[in-house]
């Protein structure tokens, strides 16, 4: 392997140590700092991935809670639980955990949620300021990988960057923050003709897709940085596994993500110091 390791799980770690301080800090001046989640019981992975967020909430200082919505859950509920989360000065954060279960209105969901506690950065209202460069909270995978990027020195302005996916809460938003960093940046979906070739001519390729080891090392200009923020389950193996092919992908990039300890401690650790950025407001305000 030639390339070097953009270590996403030992730089959130730091993030979370140092949100320790502010955390501290917060609960001195009277302010505990607090997120609540939106979760599908039913759904495993949602289950633990927010499992997993309310630990590092813990770690880092925060307090956390849980509405657990299921197939009786109506949609009247959902949006009072969302009013009265908004309306709650204890609750600085409130993260939608995508998927709600089918008869549930995402949408009108997100639309409910008040901007100010969106910390997750996923509301059309948050998606709007990031589009209109205002300040505003930023989605938490791509703000992670930004992150990632940036602690690493990796160099953005008039490089060209190829982010694969267009979701709204990943590949859109994604190639919103590289452009402000004045990448020249091209979206591929699954429309897109000639992928390999598309990513040959790209200095950051940011894979969000959701195959796994789609992209393959001959794919990769040599030298380029390689962001890998897919997860994705393969039967037999313990472990998610990548959108790239890490062993091949490995040889020619300068830096690479590995699945897991790359992107995915990224988004949580963002998504804590979006928390307490909140509660930090809330306690100046
Ligand atoms: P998504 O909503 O399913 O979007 C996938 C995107 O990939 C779509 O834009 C789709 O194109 C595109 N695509 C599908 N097949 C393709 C192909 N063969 N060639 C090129 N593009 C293709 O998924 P998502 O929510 O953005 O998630 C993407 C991956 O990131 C998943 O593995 C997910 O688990 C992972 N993820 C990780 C984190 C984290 O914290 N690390 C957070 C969120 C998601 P169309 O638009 O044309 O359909």
């Amino acid at each position: 392997m030639s390339a070097q390791i953009l270590d996403g799980l030992g730089l959130a770690r730091q993030i979370r140590t140092s949100l320790q301080e502010r955390t501290r800090a917060l609960r001195e001046a009277g302010v505990v700092p607090r997120l609540e989640v939106i979760v599908a019981t039913q759904d495993p992975a949602s289950v633990a991935y927010v499992r997993m967020k309310r630990k590092w909430c813990e770690l880092a200082g925060l307090e956390s809670g849980a509405f657990e919505v299921g197939p009786d859950t109506t949609q009247a509920q959902l949006l009072d639980q969302i009013r009265r989360l908004n309306e709650d000065p204890k609750v600085h954060g409130v993260l939608i955990q995508h998927p709600l279960p089918g008869h549930l209105d995402e949408h009108e969901a997100l639309l409910t949620l008040g901007a100010e506690k969106d910390v997750d950065g996923i509301t059309p209202q948050s998606l709007g300021r990031l589009v209109a460069d205002l300040p505003g909270f930023r989605c938490a995978t791509p703000l992670g990988i930004m992150t990632l990027l940036d602690r690493h020195g990796i160099p953005l302005q008039g490089r060209r960057a190829l982010v694969i996916g267009r979701s709204v809460i990943l590949g859109k938003p994604m190639a919103l923050m590289l452009l402000q960093k004045h990448a020249t940046v091209t979206i591929a979906h699954s429309r897109t003709q000639n992928l390999p070739d598309l990513c040959r001519e790209a200095d950051v390729v940011v894979a969000a897709v959701g195959r796994a080891a789609m992209v393959r090392g001959d794919w990769i200009k040599p030298g380029a940085v390689v962001v890998d923020a897919g997860y994705n389950r393969v039967e037999g193996r313990d472990t998610d596994v990548g959108d790239v092919h890490f062993e091949s992908a490995s040889q020619v990039a300068s830096w690479i993500t590995p699945v897991p300890g790359g992107v995915g401690p990224m988004t949580v650790a963002s998504l804590l110091a979006n928390t307490v950025e909140a509660a930090e407001r809330a306690a100046r305000a």
